[in-house]
């Protein structure tokens, strides 16, 4: 795609990666066939390559974001189906961040919604606040019919419907503090504990612990550490996000200069896909872009390690699961065999819904601030995975295992809770 970005334009770094990523596109749309929301609504300009155009336009003339675009922009869910799809790596991931940046730094938003996407951003990124928000939406669950009629409400009323009815004590598993391993040591690693993760479901940080330690590998919480900084990220609030990077970072960095660490896990692959960003992220920081390359080559998905980890083969177990990819996992991190090959050789019928690729509508705060697109995806994947009549769905990302638990009864759960089990833990609760 030619561009005609002026010699002071490209001085700005951000500007230049930009026209870099531009230049590449070659406009075939491949990559609109598998974009969740042209799929979807059928508009060029809720596909890549329509908001590409939107992006180019705006950033070439130097203009403040407007109407159009915003709405365009956040139709979309950062899924990066197109980015596996684009068979010239244009770098759609990094070309949206910055448009997100530009549309926060130029365009205001109505009233409404600068007020929930504040109190996202105060809220999601602080296990405490976030706890405490849950404990007072039970209490407004009875009125969240009542607040969606209203326009003003109706996305707080949706937050109200999203909210569990069963909010569990905060776990031991996110104490800071090491975990010895339980077998000879193999291994040493921190663990990201998160942010929303060990609120909603605890179980999952504490099934890793476990199968880490009694595989033999040491697992360290380190103190200090916090929110990736996606939730924010995606919300063009760049300080925000950039500040929860240095954080981890220098955490990272403590832990990596006391004890040593093989990797630092993560088990909440929406993170993941950021956490293995912040080189880039912090790439024009002096003070940072070597530590955070350092931190980011070091992250892995808790399945991604396993792999490495060459775990025994399995009894047969009588139990079949759909295995729903988190875009973030096949997309973003193209981690794609691995939780299969793992579930398989721990003994799980592995089965794939169709549609595989599509997203299933969470995507971070996506089914709060885009409710209707959210729930069609939502309703198209449960069809899909449905379809496996699978016992059990498994999946790595705690975003979709909220989401799709709202629309089925399937059991779902995170593939490590599977694989404790499998590996000496107790059997999950919900399964037959
Ligand atoms: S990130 Fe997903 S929703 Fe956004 S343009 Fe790409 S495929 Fe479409
Ligand atoms: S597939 Fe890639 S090159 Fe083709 S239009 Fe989409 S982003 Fe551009």
């Amino acid at each position: 795609m030619q561009t005609t970005f002026t010699p002071e334009q490209l001085a700005d770094p951000h500007v230049a990666e930009s026209e870099s990523i531009l230049r590449k596109c070659v406009h075939c749309g491949f990559c609109t066939a598998t974009c969740p929301t042209y799929v979807t609504l059928g508009n060029e300009l809720d596909s890549p390559r329509g908001r590409i155009y939107l992006i180019k336009d705006m950033l070439e003339n130097g203009r403040p974001a407007d109407e159009e675009v915003v709405t365009h922009i956040d139709r979309c869910l950062s899924c990066l189906a197109c980015m596996t799809t684009c068979p010239s790596g244009v770098n759609y991931m990094h070309l949206v961040d910055h448009a997100r940046v530009h549309i926060e730094e130029t365009y205001r938003r109505p009233l409404k919604d600068r007020l929930v996407r504040g109190v996202l951003a105060a809220v999601l990124p602080y296990p405490s606040r976030f706890r405490l928000s849950l404990r007072v939406a039970r209490l407004g669950r009875p009125f969240a019919g009542l607040m969606k009629k209203v326009p003003f409400l109706k996305t707080f009323g949706v937050m109200l419907d999203l909210a569990p009815t069963e909010i569990a004590a905060p776990s031991e598993a996110s104490k800071p503090g090491v975990r010895p391993a339980n077998a000879e040591k193999r291994g040493r690693v921190a663990i990201l504990t998160g942010c929303a993760q060990p609120v909603l479901k605890p179980g999952i940080n504490e099934a890793t612990i476990r199968l880490l330690t009694r595989l033999g590998v040491e697992v360290v919480v380190p103190e200090g550490e916090g929110c990736c900084g996606a939730l924010v990220h995606h919300m063009g609030r760049e300080e925000q996000a950039l500040a929860s990077a240095r954080r981890n970072v220098d955490v990272w960095t403590k832990a990596i200069e006391t004890g040593g660490l093989d990797a630092i896990i993560i088990t909440a692959s929406g993170c993941g896909t950021t956490i293995k960003d912040y080189g880039h992220m912090l790439r024009l920081d002096p003070d940072y872009a070597e530590k955070a390359a350092r931190v980011s080559a070091l992250a892995k998905d808790i399945t991604e390690y396993l792999a490495g980890l060459d775990l025994p083969r399995q009894e047969p177990k009588n139990l079949s699961v759909a295995y729903h990819s988190a875009c973030s996992m096949q997309h973003g991190q193209k981690i794609t065999m691995a939780p299969k090959l793992l579930l398989k050789n721990a003994g799980f019928v592995v089965r794939d819904p169709a549609e595989g690729h599509l997203c299933c509508g969470s995507a971070g705060t996506y089914n709060i601030l885009q409710p209707e697109i959210s729930a069609t995806l939502k309703a198209r994947k449960v069809k899909n995975i449905e379809a496996t009549k699978a016992d059990v769905i498994a999946t790595g990302n705690i975003g979709c295992i909220t989401q799709i638990a709202t629309g089925t009864a399937i059991p779902i759960l995170h593939t490590i809770e599977l694989l404790d089990w499998a590996y000496g833990g107790d059997k999950p609760a919900g399964i037959s």
